[in-house]
């Protein structure tokens, strides 16, 4: 049975990767401050002996003796990372360097939930990883940007000057049940204002495009990139590269949840990428050939489902 930490496991995505490690026999830490998580997301965990949760930051540093970690501690939707960007950059950073050095001091394996985000507004379509990307180091999304940029040298650092061994992905807009009907990112958004008859907000003229991950996908990809060989540290892109315009996606949660509500226009945040689209060349490679199986019809049924029972 191995002892896995998980940091940031009462998320969105830290719920589900939890879930999953229990299924599969292991004993199980998730540590949280609830800044955007919540205890809703993993009390269905708790009857489990395997399961434990901690109330910690990731900011400064926490001791436990386990065998992985997967790093995922950090708010990800824009509204949230920009409410105190000081401590979004400290999460990350410092998050890593605590993380990091538990690693070192017990010997575990790491895996760092990076973001598509280090490419910034993207020059390159689709985006490999060997794309260094194109962020503002001042704008808006800078903490957010910059902190998971710096959390990846940091791996890379330890890896190389410490022998920790690491395990970076890169992970793609990413959806499904428990996130937070408030979380305000696309889907949750959309979905939320569909069901409840409230006015669909598109940011500028929604030609942007995503590439939206169901998150079981994810979860696949994240226990597969774990048990990689130790040669192999990544980065490695994590996504779903059918690509939408968020006018195409506001159409398609308007008709599967026949919602009359309509679609408003409002503006465009700063530094918005314009396009997003992951390579998973490389995951395919690396992970027995792993792609994501979810079409998005199907994934945002099994959402909208979610938010009509929770809301
Ligand atoms: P989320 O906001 O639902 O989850 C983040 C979790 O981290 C929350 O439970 C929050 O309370 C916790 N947290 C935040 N700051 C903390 C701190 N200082 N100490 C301890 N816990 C803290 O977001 P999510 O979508 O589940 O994202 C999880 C991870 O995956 C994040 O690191 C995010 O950057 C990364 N990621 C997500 C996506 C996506 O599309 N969902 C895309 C790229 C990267
Ligand atoms: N967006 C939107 N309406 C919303 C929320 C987001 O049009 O209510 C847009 C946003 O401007 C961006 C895209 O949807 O172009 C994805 O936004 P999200 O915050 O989900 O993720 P990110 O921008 O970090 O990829």
């Amino acid at each position: 049975m191995k002892r896995i930490l998980v940091t940031g496991g009462a998320g969105f995505i830290g719920s589900h990767l939890c879930e999953r490690l229990i299924k599969e026999g292991n004993d199980v830490i998730c540590l949280d401050n609830y800044f955007t998580g919540s205890k809703n997301n993993i009390l269905h965990l708790l009857d489990s002996p395997f399961f434990e949760i901690v109330r910690h930051d990731v900011t400064t540093p926490y001791f436990a003796e386990v065998d992985e970690i997967y790093n995922l501690a950090c708010p990800a939707s824009p509204i949230h990372y920009q409410y105190n960007p000081i401590k979004t950059v400290k999460t990350s950073v410092m998050g890593a360097i605590n993380m990091l050095g538990l690693a070192k001091r017990v010997n575990a394996k790491i895996l760092q939930a990076s973001t598509s985000e280090v490419y910034g507004d993207p020059q390159v379509h689709p985006q490999t990883e060997d794309y260094w990307g194109h962020v503002n180091p001042i704008g808006e999304r800078s903490c957010y940007d910059e902190g998971k940029r710096c959390a990846e040298t940091l791996f890379v650092n330890y890896h190389q000057q410490n022998d920790v061994l690491i395990k970076i992905i890169r992970i793609f807009n990413t959806y499904g049940p428990n996130m937070h009907p408030n979380d305000g990112r696309v889907v949750s958004n959309f979905i939320v204002q569909a069901l409840s008859g409230k006015d669909i907000t598109i940011y500028g003229t929604g030609n942007q495009t995503r590439s939206f991950q169901y998150v079981d996908d994810l979860i696949n990809a994240m226990l597969l990139m774990m048990q990689t060989d130790d040669s192999f540290l990544g980065p490695v892109n994590i996504g779903n590269p059918d690509e939408f315009s968020i006018l195409e996606l506001a159409t398609f949660v308007l008709k599967l949840t026949n919602s009359s509500s309509k679609i408003i226009f409002k503006p465009l945040p700063q530094d918005d990428p314009t396009q997003r689209k992951p390579d998973i060349s490389l995951a395919q490679e690396k992970l027995n050939n792993w792609k994501p199986e979810i079409k998005l019809e199907v994934g945002l049924i099994k959402t909208i489902e979610y938010f009509s029972k929770t809301l």
